[in-house]
């Protein structure tokens, strides 16, 4: 079985905690991997290691800084499919989405490449008379990250680059159910010159995260995770004196007005519903059927449904993976069974659906005239279930998403560009779709929700992921009037 340990100042070190933690194949439900869990005095060397690192890389100059990311970014795409099957074997994505998360993750070490341009600063000439005022952004030191099980390689990628790039050094936390990917993703950091204790990787759990919470040396965290957890992260890192973002849980709305376009709108229900088996932050888990068009969105959808393939995500036919666990798989299925008790009509039940072997397989759930009092309503299911509520007007529609305590993002469909332009101003939410319904911006703008979405107020990647890891500094100087100075300048004297 493969042994998953820590890579603390550029080498992979075993854990010596004798805690572990098993790693499963979704897919067949076979126990692949014991992944080793770090006690605190594993945490501290990483830390450690990072700080030492933290004197010298802060002074790289900008050309070596941009050089090692343009090496580490083809490192990336030139190992793409390796780090996709990692992400396959042990999440259970399918083979083509797991490729285009690193696609996505990559796009962040791109922008990163052009730190030189976002690190130039601002200078104003003669503020005063012989003064002069410049601002600039210097690196805050160590910083750590923690991120989740369901895209273990592009949200350390959020981070990872402009937190490099920017002079900092790095301690990531991934999440303990599907670590192969970080560690790939550290290992080529490392091949593409880093130094070593530039970027560490601990693998943990709860113990780890906490005390990388408290840790002096520590000075900013950046999360990805359950509502929860980054409440709990951000209140707990935050009391402890550092500069915290926590992005978390979601319930993403997609309003499809009486006028979208039906055929358009199921096939955006369909893939940002159950793609990545709906464990996806932005996926869509509410469609919210404005007027008359319920009926025929529900049928659309449906048909839909019957057509896709469910499977391993290394089958190039599958469209739609196992879940992550056993656990998720049973809890997902309770959440079917809640809709139903609670008087919601299952339009198409994934418990129906039979699989072959152990694997965490269920099928994609529609669930009819949900509504805003049931759990399949209220809560972040994270699997493949898509809920209808039924409303009368795009107000009311709206209101749902004004009401809904997360704010990830948010979806309309409609040929109407005046209702379009009217909800791009009203939607409660951090990220906004117009026919679009997974809004994950591109990494040169930044990605992060509002309300129960994210604790802090920078988002992550993008300009605000700059500034995250950056402080600012004002210098403002004065020097002698040449004409007064002791060297001779050449200038005549005053005399
Ligand atoms: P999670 O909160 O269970 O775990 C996230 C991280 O926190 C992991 O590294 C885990 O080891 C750690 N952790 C878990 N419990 C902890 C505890 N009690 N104390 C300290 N640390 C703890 O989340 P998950 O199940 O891995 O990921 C799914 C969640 O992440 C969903 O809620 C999803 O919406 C959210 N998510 C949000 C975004 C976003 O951008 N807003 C992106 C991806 C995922």
């Amino acid at each position: 079985m493969k042994q998953i340990h820590h890579l603390i100042d550029g080498a992979e070190v075993a854990g010596t905690s004798a805690r572990t933690s098993p790693v499963y194949n979704p897919a067949t439900g076979e126990q692949t991997g014991e992944l080793a869990l770090a006690d605190v005095g594993e945490v501290d060397a990483a830390v450690a290691s990072a700080k030492a690192a933290f004197e010298s890389w802060r002074d790289a100059s900008l050309a070596q800084r941009t050089k090692t990311m343009f090496a580490y970014r083809d490192l990336v795409d030139r190992n793409a499919d390796a780090i996709a099957d990692a992400l396959t074997a042990e999440h259970g994505k399918v083979k083509a989405d797991a490729l285009g998360e690193v696609a996505r993750g990559l796009e962040n070490i791109e922008y990163a490449c052009g730190i030189a341009e976002m690190l130039k600063g601002d200078l104003s000439v003669q503020a005063s008379t012989g003064v002069d005022v410049m601002s600039i952004r210097q690196p805050l030191g160590v910083v750590a990250g923690i991120t989740p099980f369901n895209f273990p390689a592009m949200v350390p990628l959020w981070m990872i680059p402009n937190a490099l790039a920017t002079g900092n050094t790095f301690v990531l936390k991934p999440s303990e159910r599907d670590p192969s990917p970080a560690m790939l993703i550290a290992e080529l950091a490392q091949e593409a010159g880093f130094p070593p204790g530039v970027l560490n990787v601990v693998n943990g759990d709860k113990v780890a995260v906490d005390r990388l919470l408290v840790h002096p040396d520590v000075k900013a965290v950046s999360f990805v995770g359950s509502t929860p957890i980054a409440k709990y992260v951000f209140d707990t890192a935050n009391a402890n004196g550092k500069r915290v973002q926590a992005l978390a849980g979601a319930k993403n709305h997609m309003i499809v007005l009486p006028d979208a376009d039906v055929d358009l709108a199921a096939d955006a229900a369909v893939s940002a519903a159950f793609g990545s088996a709906g464990e996806r932050c932005m996926a869509i888990s509410v469609a919210v059927a404005v007027g008359d068009v319920g009926d025929s969105l529900v049928s659309s959808i449906r048909q839909r449904i019957d057509k896709l393939i469910v499977g391993p995500g290394n089958d190039p036919s599958s469209e739609m993976g196992p879940l992550i666990t056993a656990d998720a798989q049973a809890r997902v299925a309770d959440y079917i069974q809640q809709g139903a008790d609670a008087g919601a009509r299952v339009v198409v039940d994934g418990r129906d659906r039979n699989f072959d072997g152990d694997g965490f397989f269920l099928g994609a759930s529609l669930i009819d005239e949900v509504t805003t009092d049931m759990s399949v309503y209220r809560d972040e299911i994270f699997g493949p279930v898509l809920s209808v509520v039924r409303v009368d007007s795009y107000a009311e529609a709206v209101d749902l998403i004004r009401t809904n305590p997360w704010g990830n993002g948010a979806a309309i469909f409609t040929r109407d560009g005046g209702a379009a332009r009217r909800f791009q101003d009203e939607a409660d939410a951090g990220m906004i779709g117009i026919n679009v319904p997974i809004p994950v911006p591109v990494a040169y703008h930044s990605f992060g929700g509002w309300k129960d979405s994210l604790f802090g107020d920078t988002t992550m990647y993008g300009p605000e992921g700059v500034r995250f890891y950056t402080k600012a500094k004002v210098i403002t100087s004065r020097w002698p009037d040449p004409a007064t100075s002791t060297v001779n300048l050449g200038f005549p004297t005053n005399s």
